[in-house]
């Protein structure tokens, strides 16, 4: 008895040990569905044996609902198929009682009773629209983004749904794309880390959970590498830029137990990512190990016909399934599967397998033990802590550009006490319905939003300060007819506020963009308003970087504000007034002139850079033109990658390294070596603020070239005025690994070069050898 006991003690001391020691290490693991669940799979099993082929490929099938479904309330079906088993999903209802229908007639009528999955596009909150997701990952704060994906969670699955198409993870270096609103910017480790807090915050602890939903790691893959950034234009890349830039995001949303994936619209390499079997079944199934089912895009199937892959849609139907695609968005195609199962053409094995995933993803989710959506009335307001939230992220997501001084004195943010009448001008400052963004639910109700225009007005009052507003013009508009009323205002202001940028749906699914720079008449109205001579700081929205710079000598101040949600004004106001100390950083390389795209940071050096030449005139000699370089154009972008400014400075000490040699032969083998690197950063200014603490790398005498600059880790840490802190970074096998000419992720011999800095451009430097 006490022998067995102490067994016991001796079997559970290491495992205590290591939750003592590791606290959180234990939750993480549980907290990911478990996709090798034997009681899951042994559902599933039982489940797929008793299903006839009609009903297997049933479970293939997505349709969209849009405009609702009928004999809801009536005791109708609301859509026939469900009933038949003929459907697996469907999208874009949002109605519990709708989607309660449909379910039961799934439920209740179908042979094998199978719930339906529900599905939405929930890209930045449900009911609580919360920033764009390009400005919530100028936070820098993944614990933020995940909070904005419970709270999605938490609104959509009350209403029935388990199932979001999101996160969208595709890298996108190419302003023009206008999906670059959708996704976290250009870098691959930033991109990695905020999938995650997606996937953690829509799944939750237990996907299980009636509030968890599904979520989606979409498009994959490739499709922000668009050609001259035209939406669904062709990606053409090495298969090292594809492992090394592109899959990143997805491989860890596959690691953080993402459930779904969507397969993009987009040729790679001479094969739709609909039906290529390199990246779906190899990579995905085959290296990742994913347990999930993949989702094609909209229609994409269907799309193989156009794209040249198939002259018909059987034929399409079968490569998709093939290449590993299990569900066919409304290509209205997989139900062909019947008749090439039965020819021979595609073996029923094949669409078991596509079944299982499906099926296990809907045993994960719980849909067969609780299929049904609450119909307790919605409350007619949105939490006050979800607004509070959204707030909060909208404040961090805010990126100051500009922040020059004023002939009165200080720089022109923020707003200070000698300020007594203020001007706000320009067509975005009152659009409520553009603050949510491009691409917000059906839910959002722009009347909840609160515009820059009401936040001000309410805050002036409060503050005795006088507030003049002018539109000026429109966004896309030619006519100047608003100008004299804007200049009127200016010229009667200490400050003038400017609220110019594009409208929501310049940017978002095909918003792609040839001119960047504002648009319709939104120049002129500033130029004119600069005649004033008036201070001004420009508030700008927007989905993407815009080319600002004839606009920056305009403007005293430069606040990119994107697309902030429903909370948006109060938001803005507080930090225009100083309430908040915008510590948000880019991360989307914004150029001088469009011809630069695609432009990104992390670009290779190339056997002739510029480095060391005026590039601000045409080459005056060869000495001056045989370089990789424009003759017209700095190579320079107008504000880098990381870039963004406070209120208050900071300062970055040396580094400190913990070594100055690892060995590449010890890292391969799996050994924990790594280099611990800081910089004490201080606030040297006089008032709070929020640094974003960012780490990069450069790799030089491999096999390959590097990037010049890679991001390998960030902190936003905040400090007091004249405090310091030391931050520090660990660079170890998986930030040193790189795609080899072999292409095998091993680390290699290297001069390493580390930067600790605020942006891509700068940071203090040192370097070690990886020998
Ligand atoms: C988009 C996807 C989206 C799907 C469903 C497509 O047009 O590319 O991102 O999830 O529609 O709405």
């Amino acid at each position: 008895m006490i022998c067995s006991k102490f067994r016991v003690w001796l079997l559970l001391t290491p495992l205590i040990l290591w939750l003592a020691l590791f606290p959180g290490s234990l939750l993480a693991q549980i907290s990911k569905p478990a996709w090798d669940d034997p009681r899951i799979e042994a559902r599933v099993d039982e489940l797929l044996k008793q299903m006839t082929l009609e009903e297997k490929v049933g479970q293939l099938v997505q349709r969209t609902a849009f405009g609702g479904v009928t004999g809801v309330g009536g005791g109708g079906t609301g859509w026939p198929e469900a009933s038949r088993g003929e459907v697996g999903s469907l999208f874009n209802l949002t109605a519990p009682e709708q989607i309660n229908t449909v379910q039961r007639a799934a439920v209740e009528k179908s042979r094998l009773h199978i719930p339906m999955l529900f599905g939405l596009d929930v890209i930045h909150g449900f009911r609580t629209t919360f920033p764009v997701p390009l400005a919530m990952a100028a936070t820098w704060d993944p614990n933020l983004v995940e909070r904005a994906s419970r709270i999605a969670a938490e609104e959509a699955s009350s209403s029935g749904l388990r199932w979001t198409f999101s996160p969208m993870v595709d890298i996108a270096r190419d302003a023009r794309w206008g999906r670059i609103v959708e996704g976290a910017g250009e870098d691959p480790y930033l991109g990695a880390i905020m999938a995650r807090a997606y996937v953690r915050g829509y799944q939750g602890q237990r996907l299980h959970a009636p509030d968890s939903l599904a979520a989606c790691a979409k498009h994959y893959v490739g499709y922000g590498a668009a050609e001259g950034g035209r939406d669904y234009n062709t990606v053409d890349m090495s298969e090292r830029t594809l492992r090394q830039v592109y899959l990143p995001p997805f491989k860890a949303a596959v690691e953080e137990g993402v459930a779904t994936v969507m397969s993009a619209f987009n040729s790679l390499n001479g094969v739709p990512a609909s039906a290529n079997p390199f990246t779906l079944n190899r990579i995905l199934r085959g290296e990742w190990n994913f347990r999930g089912f993949v989702v094609s895009d909209y229609t994409s199937i269907a799309e193989l016909i156009p794209h040249g892959l198939a002259n018909e849609g059987p034929t399409a139907a079968r490569k998709a399934l093939l290449a590993g695609v299990d569900m066919d968005m409304e290509s209205k195609l997989y139900t062909n599967l019947i008749q090439l199962v039965r020819s021979g053409a595609v073996a029923e094995a094949a669409v078991d397998d596509a079944a299982r995933r499906v099926l296990r993803v809907k045993f994960a989710l719980g849909l067969f033990d609780h299929p049904y959506a609450p119909e307790t009335p919605q409350p007619a307001a949105i939490k006050p802590e979800y607004l509070e939230a959204a707030r909060t992220v909208a404040e961090k997501s805010l990126v100051l550009l500009k922040n020059d001084g004023v002939t009165s004195g200080g720089p022109a943010l923020p707003i200070g006490a000698q300020v007594r009448t203020l001007a706000l001008i320009g067509p975005l400052a009152d659009s409520a319905e553009d603050m949510l963004g491009p691409w917000h639910t059906s839910q959002a109700n722009p009347k909840g939003v609160i515009t820059l225009r009401a936040a001000l007005s309410e805050r002036a009052q409060r503050s005795g300060i006088q507030l003049i507003y002018a539109r000026g013009t429109e966004i896309w508009g030619e006519s100047d007819s608003g100008f004299a009323e804007a200049v009127s205002a200016a010229r009667q202001a200490d400050l003038v506020v400017l609220a110019l940028g594009e409208d929501a749906f310049s940017s978002g699914e095909a918003g792609s963009r040839t001119r960047l720079d504002l648009p319709g008449n939104q120049a002129g109205l500033l130029a004119a308003v600069a005649q004033t001579g008036k201070p001004a700081a420009l508030v700008l929205f927007n989905g993407r970087p815009l080319v600002l710079t004839s606009v920056l000598p305009h403007v005293s101040a430069l606040l990119e504000a994107w697309f902030p949600g429903v909370e948006a004004g109060p938001a803005l106001a507080r930090a225009l007034f100083g309430d908040v100390n915008p510590g948000g950083k880019l991360t989307v390389t914004f150029p001088r002139t469009v011809g630069q795209e695609p432009l990104y940071y992390n670009a290779f050096n190339t056997g002739r850079p510029a480095e060391g030449i005026d590039l601000s005139h045409r080459p005056m000699n060869a000495a001056e033109r045989f370089h990789s370089r424009y003759i017209d154009e700095l190579n320079a972008p107008l504000f880098p990658f990381g870039y963004g400014l406070s209120y208050t400075q900071f300062a970055y000490s040396p580094l400190t390294l913990s070594t100055r040699a690892l060995s590449a032969r010890e890292l391969n083998s799996g050994s924990d070596a790594s280099l611990r690197v800081s910089a004490e950063v201080k606030n040297a200014g006089n008032r709070a603020g929020e640094e974003v603490v960012q780490c990069y790398i450069r790799e030089q005498g491999g096999s390959v070239v590097r990037p010049v600059r890679e991001l390998k880790g960030f902190q936003r840490v905040t400090l007091a005025a004249g405090e310091s802190k030391r931050v520090e970074f660990t660079l170890g096998r998986d930030e040193l690994a790189l795609w080899n000419i072999d292409m095998q992720e091993v680390v290699e011999p290297a001069r390493v070069t580390v930067w600790i800095g605020p942006n891509a451009w700068q940071g203090s430097e040192a370097e070690i050898e990886v020998e």
